[in-house]
Formats: C-alpha cells, sequence, structure tokens
C-alpha cells in the first residue's frame, strides 16, 4: 500500500517524468525517501519524443550501467523491445554496443505501471512554476495553481519544455513536444531564483509514414540477432528469448531527386531561415545540413522502423527535417520504396532552453542552489540513455545527500556515466552532447559485459541491488576468480545463477584473457592518474598569485573551484601546462603550511 502524504512535505521532489524523470524518482524513492514526481501529462511518462529504441553505441553501454547499479531503463526496455541487436559484433568487444527497437507506447505504459506501484512515490501532473530558494538553500517547488510543495531536494528533469519553440518550414508555434505545451515560467525562475544562466539548443525528428503505404519489395530487411542479449541482469534470458517475437526493421537510401528537391528548396527549411539559430547536434543532423555538409555524398542511408506492435506507424530514421509540410511529402515520396507513402506526423525541428552543465558540480547539484540538482536533456545533452543516466545519478547523489552519506562520482575510468558527467560538468558544450565509444579513453575495460563487475557493488551499496541478487553476483564473481587462476577449475553440475549462465562465465573469462595484456597497461594508466586525480587542492586555493596562468585559466578555475588536481586538468581551456604549474604551487603552498605551523 501506498504511504499517504499527510503534510504535503516529501523529501524529494522531482520535476519532468521523461527518462531522467523516472530514474531520478525511481531511485529515490527505492531510497525509502518520500517522492513526489511532478510532471506535465501523466499519459506521457517516459514518452520516446523520437526515435522509438534505446541503445546503440556507447548508450547501450549507459543503460546496462544504469541497470547494474540498480536502474531501471534496461528492465522497462527488454519487456518492451521488439528487436534487439549487438551492434559493432564484428568489431571488439570494447565497442559492442546492445540496441533495441521498442514499441514506444508499451514503453510508456510500462514505466508508468512500474512507477506507480512504488511505495514511497506519489505522481502530481501539474505544472511547476517556480523552485523555491532562501539563501542559495531549495526548500520546493510552486506549482501553476498556486500549491506550494515543499521537500528537502528538488531534482529538474524538463528536457525539451524550457521555452520550447516548434518550427516547421516557416510556421512556428510554442510547445516542449508537438502537441505538448512548453513550460516558460519554470525557465524564469531557475535564472531569477537559482541564479542559472541558461542558452538555446535545438534538435529535430523525422516525418513517421503509414506501414500499408509502403512498398517493402523494394526494400532490404535487417532482422534482429537470433541469439539476442537483454539489457537487464534481471530479466531470465531463456523465457525472455522463448517469448519475444521480433519485428524487421527495414533499409532504403535518400537519392539524386532527394537532393536536388532539399538543394532547390534549402531556404525555405527552419533550420535555415535564421529563425532557428541554435545549434543542433552535430551526429544526429537534420537531412538539409547532411546534404549541405556533404555536398559530395549520393545518398544516404534510411532506415524505416517499426514503432510499436499494434502501431502501422513506422519511423524514418535519418529523414530529421525542419522542412515545411508539403515539403516532406515530396522528399519521403522521392526514396525508393516510399513512393507512394503517406506521412501520419510530420517532422519538426524544436529549439529550448537548457543549462549549460558547467554550472553543476561532479554529483549534478547546482553550484549557485543547494539541494537543486538538474539531470537529462536540461543539461545540454542529447538522447534517453543520457538523459537516463544523469537522472539516476542525479536521484542518487540527492538521496545520499538526505541521508547524510557520501555522494557518488564515478571516474572515467569506471564508467560510461562517469566519462558523460565529468564531460559535461567540466568542458560545457557549445552543441547537445552525446556519447560516443571515442569519448571514453579506458573503453577496452568499460564495456558493456562487464557493467555488472564494475558497477553492482555500488548499486547493492546504495540498496538499489537486492540481496538475493547480489549474492548470486557474488557466486558468479568467484567463480570468474577461479576459472581464471585455474582453467581446469571444476565447476559445479548444478551451477545455476541466472542471469550469469556458464556460457556467460565463459564468455567473460575469454574477452579477459584476449585483452588480458591491453587491460594490464590500462590499468597501470589508470593508477597513474589517480594520483594526480586524486591530489587535493587546499580549498582557499588563490589562482589570481599565480602569474604564469593565462587570464582565462584564472578565471575558469575560480569559477569552478576544482578540488582536485584531475578535476582542473579536465576543465575547458586548462592545459597540461597549467596543471603542472598548479601542482607546483600546490606543493609550495602545503610546505609553507608546515614552516607556519612549526
Ligand atoms: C523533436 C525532438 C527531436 C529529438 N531528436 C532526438 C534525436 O535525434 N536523438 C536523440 O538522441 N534524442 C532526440 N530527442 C531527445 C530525446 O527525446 C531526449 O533526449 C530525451 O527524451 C530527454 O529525456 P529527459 O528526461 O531529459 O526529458 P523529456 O523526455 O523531454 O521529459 C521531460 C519531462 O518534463 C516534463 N516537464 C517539463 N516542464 C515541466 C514543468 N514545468 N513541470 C512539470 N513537468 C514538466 C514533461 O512533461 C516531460 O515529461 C529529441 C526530442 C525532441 C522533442
Amino acid at each position: 500500500m501506498k504511504l499517504n502524504n499527510i503534510n504535503g512535505n516529501y523529501r524529494v521532489i522531482v520535476v519532468g517524468a521523461g527518462h531522467a524523470g523516472c530514474e531520478a524518482a525511481m531511485a529515490c524513492a527505492e531510497m525509502r525517501l518520500q517522492t513526489l514526481l511532478v510532471t506535465l501529462n501523466v499519459d506521457f511518462i517516459a514518452k520516446m519524443s523520437c526515435n522509438p529504441a534505446i541503445g546503440g553505441i556507447a548508450k547501450g553501454q549507459l543503460v546496462r550501467e544504469i541497470d547494474a547499479m540498480g536502474g531501471v531503463m534496461g528492465i522497462i526496455t527488454d519487456l518492451a523491445g521488439l528487436q534487439f541487436k549487438m551492434l559493432n559484433r564484428s568489431r571488439g568487444p570494447a565497442v559492442w554496443s546492445p540496441r533495441a527497437q521498442c514499441d514506444k507506447v508499451l514503453y510508456s505504459l510500462l514505466m508508468s505501471k512500474l512507477l506507480q506501484t512504488k511505495k514511497m512515490l506519489n505522481i502530481l501532473q501539474s505544472e511547476v512554476k517556480r523552485i523555491l530558494v532562501k539563501n542559495n538553500i531549495t526548500y520546493g517547488i510552486q506549482l501553476i495553481t498556486g500549491e506550494v510543495i515543499h521537500s528537502e531536494v528538488v531534482i529538474v528533469t524538463t528536457g525539451t519544455f524550457l521555452n520550447g519553440i516548434i518550427y516547421l518550414g516557416e510556421s512556428y508555434f510554442n510547445g516542449g513536444r508537438f502537441n505538448e505545451k512548453s513550460s516558460t515560467l519554470l525557465s524564469r525562475s531557475l535564472l531569477d531564483d537559482c541564479g542559472l544562466h541558461l542558452d538555446r539548443f535545438k534538435t529535430t525528428t523525422p516525418p513517421r509514414v503509414n506501414s500499408y503505404s509502403i512498398n517493402y519489395s523494394k526494400l532490404n530487411s535487417q532482422l534482429g540477432d537470433t541469439d539476442p542479449t537483454p539489457f537487464s541482469h534481471h530479466t531470465n534470458v531463456l523465457s525472455w528469448r522463448k517469448n519475444l517475437k521480433q519485428l524487421p526493421c527495414w533499409l532504403t537510401y535518400t537519392n539524386e531527386k532527394t537532393h536536388k528537391l532539399i538543394k532547390d528548396n534549402i531556404h525555405l527549411s527552419s533550420i535555415n531561415i535564421g529563425k532557428v539559430s541554435s545549434k543542433s547536434p552535430r551526429y544526429c543532423p537534420a537531412i538539409e545540413e547532411k546534404i549541405e555538409r556533404y555536398p559530395d555524398k549520393e545518398s544516404h542511408r534510411i532506415f524505416i522502423e517499426p514503432e510499436g506492435y499494434t502501431s502501422n506507424e513506422m519511423y524514418l530514421n535519418g529523414l530529421y527535417t525542419g522542412f515545411p509540410f508539403y515539403l516532406q511529402k515530396q522528399i519521403v515520396n522521392s526514396i525508393v520504396g516510399l513512393e507512394q507513402a503517406s506521412i501520419i506526423r510530420y517532422g519538426y525541428a524544436i529549439e529550448y532552453d537548457y543549462v549549460n552543465p558547467i554550472q553543476l558540480d561532479s554529483t549534478l547539484e547546482a553550484r549557485t542552489t543547494k539541494g537543486l540538482f538538474l539531470g537529462g536533456q536540461i543539461n545540454g545533452t542529447t538522447g534517453y540513455e543520457e538523459a537516463a543516466a544523469q537522472g539516476f545519478m542525479a536521484g542518487v547523489n540527492a538521496g545520499l545527500s538526505i541521508l547524510g552519506k557520501d555522494k557518488i562520482i564515478l571516474s572515467r575510468s569506471k564508467a560510461y556515466i562517469g566519462v558523460l558527467i565529468d564531460d559535461i560538468t567540466h568542458k560545457g558544450m557549445n552543441e547537445p552532447y552525446r556519447m560516443f565509444t571515442s569519448r571514453a579513453e579506458f573503453r577496452l575495460s568499460i564495456r558493456s559485459d562487464n557493467a555488472d563487475l564494475r558497477l553492482m557493488d555500488i548499486g547493492h551499496s546504495i540498496n538499489l541491488i537486492s540481496d538475493k541478487m547480489y549474492k548470486k553476483f557474488q557466486k558468479y564473481k568467484t567463480t570468474l576468480k577461479q576459472l581464471y587462476i585455474n582453467d581446469k577449475f571444476y565447476i559445479k553440475k548444478n551451477y545455476v545463477v541466472r542471469p550469469w549462465s556458464l556460457n556467460k562465465v565463459q564468455e567473460e573469462l575469454n574477452i579477459y584473457k584476449k585483452y588480458e595484456g591491453y587491460i594490464k597497461i590500462q590499468e597501470n594508466t589508470i593508477k597513474k592518474l589517480q594520483k594526480n586525480e586524486q591530489k587535493k587542492i587546499p580549498e582557499y586555493f588563490n589562482y589570481n598569485e599565480i602569474n604564469s596562468l593565462s587570464s582565462e585559466s584564472k578565471q575558469i578555475l575560480n569559477k569552478i573551484k576544482p578540488k582536485t588536481l584531475g578535476e582542473a586538468s579536465r576543465l575547458k581551456s586548462i592545459t597540461a601546462s597549467d596543471v603542472a604549474i598548479i601542482n607546483i604551487y600546490i606543493e609550495k603552498f602545503q610546505r609553507e603550511k608546515i614552516i607556519k605551523k612549526q
């Protein structure tokens, strides 16, 4: 039975039930903190605003990491997925990345149901208009109705909704997503009450077409894996595989006719008519941006992907666009297999406010306002997985701060999530940030297959991984170790530790043995880096006294006040020589302190 919130006070309030908000709220509720999740429309919980797919290159690693620590995205994906593929199988395991095409309605329903069953979690449909702050500490929220609700922490995860403007060719109107209102008052409050600086980004989504209007005989099908791998450690692989009914995706290409249409009308795209001036994701550009950027390329791939088991809508992955509706139709119909395709939803561009995450510390708490955490697309990232990873960590750290426990900062050598949060909070960004394997310098050690070995201890320590699950994990780890030391080690016939089957043990061992040499080199580098990484910078360290630092470097160091030399080294515009100089001054500072004491 749910606990009744008698006095209307909560320990945690999460604003927004997108991918970040759901993870944050679940983590806090699991940590037994009374949590309120406020969202604009409860029918759209965990809505997939764009592509109904989870995972993919580097993103799949993020989902497995969230799952290993007790998050929920992987569990829901396994239940709502309609096609599963391990990408990059032909390359090394370091870059294997699981991906699932999902039934988007089912995904949202299942997440909603899961949240509703949580004892310590209440959900409320409303708009948050203000974050309440006194003496730079947050103490709750105010709703559009005027109602005030108090809490110890507030986690804001409002995605593309802050001052969102939707563009369809020359037309534009307010909206956080198509047919959903944008959030303007909260933007103002983040600025005025919380002292956060806001900036603008944009992104686009493609048209969806009716499956019955596609000529599949002209297209190549793209099938899922015959032995699919689930995302979650909680999924029973055997029965899951037995019940999974996979649907095909399809592949087609743009052509000369498509490119001519786009080039002749480029001035009509909302991206190019000066209305949308902000930056879009470089790696997920609109088709008109691709044609301008690669003028010599004769065709671009378009994947045609189902949106659900019971839906006839097909998503045109690669045909993101800001063109007016009549041109979208011509562009779609110029493509092989889509000559007669009828559009169910038009693509559009959206421009929105984001908070440059350089204003947050490594736990995702705002430097300006104690108790205010931010996660997801509001932090300038793009993608469901990036959002969920931040939402999860913001939730965990908000919870730990209430419980008076040490917060968790994952290092770059421990997890992709560590790389993500380290990058965005130290370097900031000037275009929407998405995860890539190339961003992770230790990708050989932080693979999708070993997320559990890297992170399940943490999940268990914060009570998000049950004792029962953890016990099985320990048995798996022990078996791995014993087999590593002695490959003749006898495994009892009754070894059943789902999901860590004997095949999994063998696969993990093979991967480790194959890369052992490289992994050991990487581990040594990590150890060396950790020395610097952990070298503390004294709290009242005066950068202004160091003449050899540039004024730009001093400005950023004074603003961020890094706690360690490692943190300083990753700040935007801080060079290796700056780090060496700071190191010398730390030693000088410490020597002088000792002399003063004597
Ligand atoms: C048009 C479009 C195109 C996109 N294209 C891509 C793409 O190409 N590739 C990609 O990876 N990602 C894309 N995305 C982004 C993807 O949808 C997001 O990365 C992801 O959904 C972000 O998750 P989130 O939890 O941060 O926010 P969202 O999923 O946006 O959820 C935000 C939640 O906050 C709630 N909310 C907002 N304001 C308030 C308020 N004041 N009070 C209460 N609740 C509030 C909303 O109701 C919503 O539930 C696109 C999104 C859109 C809209």
